[in-house]
């Protein structure tokens, strides 16, 4: 039987990336989560929150509700169109209500910036990661079985559509290789098709949220700005 199997290592540090317009309140959680053993990212624009979280998947976010540019809700409901990352909300209001909403755009936990204690953040986010790994394992092998058509993670089936196991074994033949949208549009049929390359796109965000919990919530389909997507797993 012509089955591929390509051979990944799995991570082993936690990236947090956190979202925080305040350097001191920033520069002290990087010093506590460096302590703790974690990478961290800081950015301060709520604008840039997408883009770094596109760019690479963090394994968990600290995300400040008061930011320029984006606030933390509407960052919130965006990154969970795409990704099940840990969300940890930072706020200086301690309303029942904004627990709540934050709760429902898909945090996964709220706490209170006032009084600051940084040391129990790196608990919240110990447990948090801690809770994550629990119920994700983390695969050691992907197989791609050209003849049932299917591709597996450690001997399990990912439910794909013909299109997701077509681009995910163009992509994952050759990683780190950048893939045109035409390249990829061409193999999602053998026939003509009228696609158009939005297709390409919405196939490959279902496939990175079918992908993820096999990677830690790391994302593996890279998009390249302007070009098109890598498949590459990326160490913190
Ligand atoms: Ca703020």
């Amino acid at each position: 039987m012509p089955t591929d199997t390509f051979k990944f290592s799995a991570p082993v540090t936690a990236d947090i990336l956190i979202v925080e317009d305040e350097p001191k309140m920033a520069e002290l959680l990087e010093t506590y989560l460096t302590a703790a053993g974690y990478a961290s990212r800081w950015i301060s624009d709520g604008r840039e929150a997408l883009p770094q979280v596109r760019s690479r998947i963090p394994d968990l976010i600290l995300l400040d509700i008061m930011l320029p540019g984006c606030d933390g809700w509407q960052i919130c409901r965006e990154l969970r169109e795409f990704s099940d990352v840990p969300i940890l909300m930072l706020s200086a209001r301690i309303g029942e209500e904004d627990r709540l909403r934050g709760l429902e755009l898909g945090a996964d936990d709220y706490i209170c910036k006032t009084p600051f204690s940084p040391r129990e953040i790196v608990a919240r986010v110990k447990a948090m990661l801690r809770r994550q790994r629990s119920v994700t394992a983390l695969p050691s092998a992907l197989s791609i079985d050209e003849d049932l058509h299917c591709a597996s993670i450690d001997g399990v089936t990912l439910n794909l559509t013909p299109q997701e196991y077509r681009l995910l074994k163009a992509l994952a033949a050759m990683p780190g290789r950048v893939f045109s949208r035409d390249q990829l549009l061409d193999k999602l049929h053998d026939d003509y098709r009228p696609v158009t390359d939005r297709a390409v796109d919405s196939h490959i965000k279902n496939l990175r949220r079918k992908l993820e919990p096999y990677f830690d919530g790391r994302n593996v389909i890279h998009a390249i700005y302007g070009v098109g997507y890598k498949f590459e797993i990326i160490e913190p």
